[in-house]
This record gives C-alpha cells, sequence and structure tokens, in this order.
C-alpha cells in the first residue's frame, strides 16, 4: 500500500469506545490505511491503565468487527513510552509501517508530531464528555452499568471476560 495515504492513531484505548471508533471512521474515509497505535503498552493493571496491551489489541480488534470497518486496512501495534518525549515520533516511526498523517486530538501528541514534520489530521470531537475513557473507568468504579452504552458489544464482552471491572474496582480498594 502506498505509505503516502497511511496515518497512524496512537491511543491508550483503557478501553476503546465508539468516540474512538467515529475517529477510526472518520480517518478511514480521508486515508487509505490506518496504523492504530496501542500506547502506554508497559501499563497495565493500575487506575488509569487496566488493561494490558495484548487485552486492548483484542478489544480493539472486536470494535472493528463490530463497526464493519475492513481489518485489512488497519494495523494494530503495541508501543511502549519512553522517557523522551523529544524523540518519541523518531521511536514510534522506527516501530510501525510507513506513514505521513497523524490523527489526534491529544495536544502534546499533536505538538511532537507537528515538531517532527507530519502532517495532522484532527478529527472533531465525538461525544467527547461522554465517550471518554476516563468516564467509562469512573463509571465502572462507581458500580455503574452505563458504560455498557459507552463501548461496542463485543467490547463490553472482553472486558466481562477478563473480569475487568472487579479488576478495576480490586486495585481502588484500600489495603
Ligand atoms: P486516548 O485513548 O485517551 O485517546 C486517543 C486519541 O483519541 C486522542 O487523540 C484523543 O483526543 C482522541 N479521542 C478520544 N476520545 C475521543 C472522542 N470522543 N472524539 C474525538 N477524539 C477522541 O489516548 P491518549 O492518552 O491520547 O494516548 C496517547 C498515547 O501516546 C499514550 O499512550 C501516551 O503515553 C503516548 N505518548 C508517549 C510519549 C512518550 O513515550 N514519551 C509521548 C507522547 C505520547
Amino acid at each position: 500500500m502506498d505509505p503516502s495515504k497511511r496515518g497512524v492513531y496512537p491511543g491508550r484505548f483503557q478501553p476503546i469506545h465508539w468516540g474512538h471508533v467515529k475517529v477510526i471512521e472518520w480517518a478511514l474515509q480521508r486515508l487509505s490505511e490506518l496504523v492504530i497505535v496501542v500506547g502506554s503498552a508497559q501499563e497495565s493493571h493500575t487506575l488509569s491503565n487496566p488493561f494490558t496491551a495484548g487485552e486492548r489489541i483484542e478489544m480493539i480488534a472486536a470494535a472493528l468487527e463490530d463497526a464493519g470497518i475492513d481489518k485489512s486496512r488497519v494495523w494494530i501495534v503495541p508501543l511502549s513510552d519512553i522517557y523522551m518525549n523529544a524523540v518519541w515520533v523518531r521511536y514510534l516511526a522506527m516501530n510501525v509501517p510507513r506513514f505521513r498523517y497523524a490523527i489526534a486530538r491529544n495536544p502534546l501528541v499533536v505538538r511532537l508530531f507537528r515538531e517532527a514534520g507530519y502532517e495532522i489530521l484532527m478529527p472533531p470531537p465525538f461525544e467527547r464528555e461522554r465517550f471518554s475513557s476516563t468516564n467509562i473507568r469512573k463509571l465502572m468504579l462507581m458500580g455503574s452499568s452505563e458504560w455498557r452504552n459507552m463501548v461496542p458489544p463485543s467490547v463490553a464482552r472482553i472486558i466481562d471476560d477478563i473480569k475487568g471491572v472487579e479488576r478495576l474496582r480490586e486495585i481502588a480498594g484500600r489495603d
């Protein structure tokens, strides 16, 4: 495929929700291929990053399936963080197929790609207050099942399978 029509979409996807899915659809309307970068791959079992990179990859693949997105146009690549923001984009580029565009709204991510000379495609916010992983994790901690309306059904099934809510609530406990 032509790398000049390929974009990268970095995120933590903790977990992937309908807002992320809308961003992916939006990007694929403009590009021929998308590389979804599962950032902070080293993180799991924390309040901000409860799910492992492997679990997040499964959830992303399931979300693409639910949304009827052509998976042959999408790569999913896990990437651990590094301590040097200034060279992060070079490090990311070393680990993913060649690309021209970066899809992001996260201000730090936008800044770093711009400084590195990549073109930014900034998606609109898709119900940003509601469709937010922070909001989803908060609802899970509160014991509300409302989070289920914010993720594709197969993602909710995987979270049930791995007892994700139980994990989050347990690590939020006191000793
Ligand atoms: P995230 O999953 O919260 O969001 C991913 C992207 O989707 C963001 O650009 C966000 O603005 C966008 N988004 C989310 N919900 C949306 C909605 N409803 N509508 C429209 N857009 C929406 O992930 P994140 O925290 O932004 O991920 C950035 C990743 O890059 C992290 O893993 C971070 O550690 C990594 N990073 C690492 C370094 C380093 O290692 N030095 C530097 C910069 C970034």
